[in-house]
């Protein structure tokens, strides 16, 4: 099967339609080779990681921390409001009681699957003390997704001074 050109036509296009491709080959050509001139001399946008680092802006949000004073007080009284809000349910808390006021709970294990974090921040939002912060880490590459429920000695740090940076 085929389309039917009729042979007049075939003789006027002919030349002149090789030329014009012809053409736009070699715009085709200076225009990619303009481009590669111009990305030669400016400013590289690629860095060395991990041997570089990203500059991050203070407003970046990584994954969640859990917040002690500098003292070593732990922020955090095991309310589990955290636990009910995480959208993907990655947050897992044991609460207990101490010892010298039963009154006061703590979490005896406190977990976070960052197999399963969304990095939402809805965690931090909803936690009455501020125990909870969006941190800068980003990094969470690893071979066994075991490795990605971290742990409460982990995930405990003392706060960010995001003006700082
Ligand atoms: S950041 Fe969002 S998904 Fe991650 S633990 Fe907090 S509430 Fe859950
Ligand atoms: S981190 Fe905050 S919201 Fe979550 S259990 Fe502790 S005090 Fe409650």
């Amino acid at each position: 099967m085929g389309y039917y050109v009729p042979a007049e036509r075939v003789s006027r296009g002919g030349r002149g339609a090789s030329l014009r491709a012809t053409g736009m080959v070699f715009v085709g050509f200076f225009k990619g080779f303009r481009e590669t001139l111009v990305h030669l001399f400016s400013r590289p946008v690629t860095m060395h990681y991990p041997e570089e680092r990203p500059k991050l802006s203070s407003r970046y949000r990584g994954y969640p921390k859990l917040i002690q004073e500098k003292d070593g007080t732990e922020r955090c009284v095991a309310c589990k409001l955290c636990e009910v809000v995480c959208p993907p349910r990655a947050i897992f808390i044991r609460p207990g009681e101490l010892p010298d006021d039963p009154k006061e709970r703590y979490p005896t294990q406190f977990d976070i699957h960052m197999g399963r974090c969304i990095v939402c921040g809805f965690c931090a939002e909803a936690c009455p003390e501020d125990a909870i912060e969006m941190s800068y880490d980003f990094e969470l590459a690893t071979p066994s997704l075991d490795s990605l429920i971290y742990r409460k000695e982990f995930l405990v740090r003392e706060p960010l001074e995001r003006e700082k940076r």
